[in-house]
C-alpha cells in the first residue's frame, strides 16, 4: 500500500534533470571518497558506462575515527564540479557542517546528509534553506519515525525535495557492517510521499553483497540505489572492501535491467 501522493524529486540543472521517484529506478554510483581528479574521472566513466545517471562522491568524509582519512574537502568539490561538466552527470555529495553548505551547493546538484548527522537538527534546517534537493540517509540507530521527523526539519524550512536513503542499521549481527532494513522501503512508501532509495554498499560494507542487496531493493520497490565504485579498490582511501570494479558495476546494472521496478 503506497502513500496516495508519492513525489518525484528532480536532480540536476534544467535540461538534464534526473528523476527519483515512482515509475523510475535511479542508479547512482561513484567513489566513496574523492581522492584525485584521475580517480574521480575514471570512477565516473565506470559509473556512466554501466548506466548510472547520477554521480556520488564524498569530499567531506565523516569517519568514525578522527585519525581516518577525512576527505580532501573543497579541493574535492572542484574535482566534482569538473567531472560534472565533463560527463553531464548531476552530482551528489555529503555536507557535514552547516558552514560548508554554501560552497558545497555552488559545486553540486544534491546535498547528502549522512547517517551520523541525521539528527543534527541545525544542519537539517540549514540544508532546508539551501535551495538544492537533499539525500537524507537514515541514522544507523534511528527508527523510521525519527528519520521521517528528520525529513520534516528540512521540509519545514521550505525544501520538499528530500529523498530518503536506507543504508543499514546497527543490530547484533557482525557478519555485515550494518543490517540493511529492507522493510523500511515499503514502510516508508506507505507512510510518506517522499522517494526512498537503498545504499547496499554502506549497509553491507562488503562488495559481494552489493548485487544481491540491489536485487532485494528492486524487488521491494525501491526508487533507486546508490553504490560505491572505485577504479582500484585495493588502494582506496575509504571503504575499499565495499567498492565495485567497472565489470562488477555492469553486472549490477544488468540486475537492475532484468528486474523491472514495481509500481
Ligand atoms: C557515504 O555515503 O559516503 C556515507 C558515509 O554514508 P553513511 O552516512 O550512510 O555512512
Amino acid at each position: 500500500q503506497h502513500h496516495p501522493d508519492r513525489s518525484t524529486v528532480w536532480v540536476g540543472p534544467s535540461g538534464r534533470q534526473v528523476p527519483i521517484g515512482p515509475g523510475s529506478f535511479t542508479f547512482i554510483a561513484g567513489p566513496c571518497a574523492i581522492e584525485t581528479a584521475e580517480q574521480t574521472v575514471e570512477a565516473a566513466r565506470m559509473a556512466q558506462s554501466a548506466g548510472a545517471t547520477i554521480l556520488r562522491g564524498g569530499a567531506f568524509k565523516p569517519r568514525t575515527s578522527p585519525y581516518a582519512f577525512q576527505g580532501i574537502g573543497a579541493a574535492g568539490l572542484k574535482i566534482l564540479a569538473g567531472v560534472r561538466e565533463a560527463t553531464g552527470m548531476p552530482v551528489v555529495t555529503e555536507v557535514v557542517d552547516a558552514r560548508d553548505i554554501e560552497i558545497v551547493a555552488e559545486h553540486v546538484d544534491m546535498l547528502q546528509v549522512g547517517t551520523r548527522n541525521m539528527a543534527n537538527f541545525g544542519l537539517l534546517q540549514a540544508v532546508g534553506e539551501a535551495g538544492k534537493p537533499v539525500l537524507l540517509k537514515r541514522g544507523m540507530s534511528s527508527t523510521i519515525e525519527e528519520w521521517l521527523m528528520a525529513a520534516e526539519y528540512i521540509a519545514q524550512r521550505g525544501n520538499l525535495d528530500v529523498v530518503l536513503c536506507e543504508r543499514g542499521i546497527r543490530t547484533f549481527e557482525p557478519a555485515t557492517r550494518n543490517t540493511l532494513d529492507i522493510s523500511a522501503v515499503p514502510v516508508v512508501q506507505a507512510a510518506s510521499h517522499l522517494p526512498i532509495i537503498v545504499d547496499p554498499s554502506h549497509a553491507a560494507g562488503r562488495k559481494d553483497l552489493v548485487v544481491p542487496l540491489t536485487r532485494a531493493a528492486i524487488a521491494v520497490g525501491s526508487d533507486g540505489v546508490i553504490v560505491d565504485v572505485h577504479p582500484n579498490p585495493e588502494t582506496a582511501l575509504c571503504d575499499g572492501p565495499q567498492a565495485l570494479l567497472g565489470t562488477e558495476l555492469r553486472e549490477l546494472a544488468q540486475a537492475v535491467r532484468r528486474l523491472p521496478p514495481m509500481v
